[in-house]
This record gives C-alpha cells, structure tokens and sequence, in this order.
C-alpha cells in the first residue's frame, strides 16, 4: 500500500509557515536598518537621510533576499499542491510512474515525484474549482524563474528589494487565502517558529513581536491591498484591543498606544479587532483622561475597569 500520503491540511500549513518566515525576515532587514539608523521626517529608508546607507545595507543584503525569494517560492509550490492534494492527494502523482512489483511491500508516497512546479498553475486550473489568476500565474512564474536562477547559478541576476518582495507576499495571500484572516495568523505563525519557545508570556510573546512590528506592517502594506487584506480601508481609524494588549504587554516589550492599534469599528457600538478576530461590544461616552479625545470605551477582564480603546487608560474616577 502507498504510506505517508499528505493532506491537503498540512501542506497549506507549511506553505502558511514558511510565507510567514519569509515575511519576518524581510520585516527583520528593516527592524535592524531603522535601529542603527532611526527614521527621520520621511520614514522611507529609501528617500530619508539614510538613502546611501540602505542602498549599500541592501547590498549586503541580496545573499538573505535571495533565501527569502527561494521561501517564497516553496510557500507558494506548496500553497497549489495542497489544493490539488484536497481534490485527491494521487492527482500530484500524475507525472509519476512509481516502480509497482509482485514483492507485497509498502511505497512511500513522499520518494515518489510529484507534479513540476511549472505545471502547478496549469494543474490547480484544470483539476480545482478555485482556479488562479492571470496575475498570480504570472508573478508565480516569475519567483519560480529566479528561483532556479539562484538554485543553478547562485545568483538571480537582478538586484531583490525588501519593499518589492513584501508586495510580491501581500499579493500572494490575497489570491491563495483570501478566507483567512492576515494579521490572525501572522500572530498564530510567530508563535509557532524557532524563536517561539522563548515565548513564555512573561517576558516575551508572540502578540508582543508582531505588536512591535505593526507600524511596519501597516506601512508595507499599501492602500489598495490593505483593503482586499483586511476588508477596510487603509485611513479608517483604529482602536485598541484590551485582549491583544494584554497579550502583548511582556517585559521586554512597552506597548505603545498609538502604534498598537487593531481594532475598528464595525458599526457604533462593536469594536473587531483584526488581530485575535473576536468583536467586543463597546459604549460611546467621553475617555476620562486628560487630553484623549476618545469615545469608545469596554470593559477590560484584565485590568477589571473600564479601560479606554484610543488611550488606553483605566477609566477610574477623574484622572
Ligand atoms: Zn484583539
Ligand atoms: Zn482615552
């Protein structure tokens, strides 16, 4: 009999995990830039004061760029097989001619060839409901191309930009997840990573990382994807989410109040915070702290008070 057949289920899962590997790192190139070389008035690292620095940084850089292209690349190759894998998991042998013998014995499924990563594209349209779009087939074909460019030559020829492949990924997502919640499981994924087991919640947790890395987040993300991302549009105000505050208040990490907001109104009185998914009732009365001009206000299980969702503070008697 054929063992170790996959499900569609962890395929997507590891394609999930690497997209989000590959997302971290590129946020990472950034994260260690802007710490040497803290962003001025135009927070561009491109177009600030720092422009020679990041074109020589990103230099330096192209060897991880080219790792994060070929991540890219394998997210996607497993994306489409765990698609054609959920129609039925044989369909990805259909290029193969596995050696059949009169000896009983098991075949495993995974030293069997399965579908080229050329003909995935063509695959998932011909065999899937959901079928890809032009697009997508095209920036696919591309990433596969320079893939095996730094696969056979050890360089792709072109220089990879931070900016660039943060696109490439928020496209991806919108075209194989669209059902999926982006900021939901880019804290489910960091907490499944190496650097997870030093998550103790104490200290440092998943929230925190992503919390941190929030106004980058928002800032790769451009205008139009932002809202096929995440359903609204990029300058609609945003509020604080009690729970993904608290779950990001750690010893190594401070949460800013302006720089850690989720949350948005869905109408007057339901807050949905886009990071743990959950919709909170919220009341519409005047923060009670000076100079908030805040007026969506819950209670908060952690702190036991009212806290307020644009400031954060607990909303005691006059403070
Ligand atoms: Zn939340
Ligand atoms: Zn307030």
């Amino acid at each position: 009999m054929i063992v170790n057949v996959p499900t569609p289920q962890t395929l997507n899962d590891v394609a999930l995990r690497l997209y989000f590997s590959a997302w971290s790192s590129l946020i990472y190139v950034r994260v260690h830039f802007d710490e040497a070389f803290p962003p001025g008035e135009d927070s561009r690292p491109e177009k600030g004061g720092w422009a020679e620095e990041w074109s020589e940084y990103i230099e330096g850089c192209q060897p991880e760029l080219q790792a994060v292209c070929s991540v890219i690349q394998q997210s996607n190759e497993l994306a489409l097989k765990a698609r054609i894998c959920a129609v039925s998991p044989y369909l990805l042998l259909l290029n193969s001619t596995p050696k059949l013998s009169t000896v009983p014995g098991d075949i495993d499924f995974s030293e069997l060839r399965t579908i080229d990563a050329s003909d995935l594209p063509a695959s998932v349209n011909s065999l899937c409901k959901e079928t890809l779009s032009d697009e997508y087939i095209r920036s696919y074909n591309e990433i596969r191309s320079l893939r095996n460019k730094i696969a056979h030559l050890g360089h792709a020829g072109s220089k990879f930009e931070p900016e660039t492949l943060l696109e490439l990924l928020v496209d991806q997502y919108i075209e194989l997840w669209s059902e999926r919640a982006w900021l939901t499981d880019r804290v489910n994924f960091a907490s499944r990573t190496g650097l997870a087991f030093f998550q103790d919640g104490k200290y440092t947790s998943a929230a925190a990382e992503v919390m941190c890395e929030l106004p980058l987040i928002f800032t790769a993300i451009k205008k139009s994807a932002f809202k096929k991302l995440f359903g609204i549009e990029k300058t609609t105000r945003r509020y604080l989410c009690h729970a993904c505050v608290t779950d990001a208040s750690v010893r190594y990490h401070e949460v800013d109040p302006v720089r850690s907001r989720t949350a948005y109104l869905k109408d007057k009185f339901t807050l949905h915070c886009l990071m743990c998914g959950v919709d909170y009732s919220v009341v519409r009365e005047a923060c009670r702290s000076d100079g908030c001009t805040g007026n969506v206000i819950s209670r908060s299980g952690y702190a036991e008070c009212d806290v307020c969702h644009t400031c954060g503070s607990e909303q005691t008697e006059a403070s």
